[in-house]
């Protein structure tokens, strides 16, 4: 099990760092000029180190120190953390986020902060800031599916207040608590699939499977990278393809190769990650922790 909720994590962060180098380039781009294998090489537009990860990892131990802090009641806590790393004035804030982080900030209410978020984006929330970090809560939660849901949903709530987006990172949660529990990916994919009634996202879901790469749009929108960070991991043959071809698909390629990775991890585990990539990991230390926290707060909670 730790072997799983740590190559989750790893996996993660390794798409994140290997997918920073290509944010915001094309899919053709980045074949025609950089080939399909990936070192961990830093660079992109951020600048980054090698191994230096992005908002999609910082956030995602964001969650995890919250569920740690108070494995029975963590929203308030993963606030807190948000609020917290918003503080650091991080490299990267996707731009939902920060309005409502910013929100939070001036008006010290969540609810508020809400409904300002929703307002300034003209109702236009649903982006994959909530699913990119969403992950601990499958590792605290998988023997508890009612609060693995419950608090997918809370979480995303706190800066996306988007019923989809919210259902997205639940349908995510479940399908890699299956993952946990031995199931193989499509396996793990129809019974979470089958959690889901919001119409556009079953219809997406549905569609997965007659998919080729260059259907994939690894956009900002939460169904859009939810589809081919799925497809990446699907159709990959191994954990160093899947999060490879996840990276390659450019654009939102940071968010859209940690999705992926993330189940890759948590399927194939931390072993059959390269050493090459997880070693160069500035923040190899904290994953650990953090890991063996989740699994602790996992049986703190009945
Ligand atoms: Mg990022």
């Amino acid at each position: 099990m730790l072997d799983k909720v740590r190559g989750g994590l790893f996996g993660l962060a390794v798409g994140d760092a290997l997918g920073a180098t290509f944010e915001f380039m094309s899919r053709e781009e980045i074949l025609s000029r950089h080939g399909s294998k990936r070192e961990m090489v830093g660079g992109g537009w951020l600048g980054l180190k090698p191994g230096e990860v992005t908002d999609d990892t910082e956030m995602t131990l964001c969650v995890a120190r919250g569920i740690i802090a108070n494995p029975q009641d963590p929203v308030e806590e993963i606030g807190r953390q948000f609020i917290a790393w918003y503080r650091t004035d991080p490299k990267d804030v996707g731009s939902t986020i920060r309005t409502a982080l910013s929100a939070y900030t001036e008006t010290g209410d969540w609810e508020r902060a809400r409904a300002i978020t929703w307002e300034r984006h003209g109702g236009k929330v649903a982006g994959n800031g909530c699913l990119m970090r969403t992950l601990p809560i499958s590792f605290a939660y998988y023997q508890w599916p009612d609060l693995l849901g419950k608090f997918s949903r809370e979480v995303a709530f706190l800066t996306h207040p988007d019923p989809l987006a919210a259902e997205a990172c639940h349908f995510y949660n479940a399908l890699a608590a299956w993952l946990l529990f031995g199931e193989a990916p499509w396996s793990a994919f129809k019974k979470a699939r089958s959690l889901i009634q919001q119409e556009e996202l079953a219809r997406r879901l549905d569609s997965v499977p007659s998919l080729a790469v260059q259907d994939l749009r690894p956009t900002g929108y939460v169904v859009d990278t939810l589809e081919a960070a799925l497809w990446c991991f699907l159709n990959g043959e191994d954990i160093i393809a899947a999060i490879e071809s996840a990276v390659n698909l450019g654009d939102d390629a940071d968010t859209v190769a940690a999705v992926c990775g993330g189940l890759a991890g948590t399927y194939w585990g931390w072993s059959s990650l390269p050493e090459k990539w997880k070693s160069r990991l500035l923040i190899k230390e904290e994953l650990e922790q953090v890991a063996a926290g989740l699994l602790q707060a996992s049986r703190q909670v009945a």
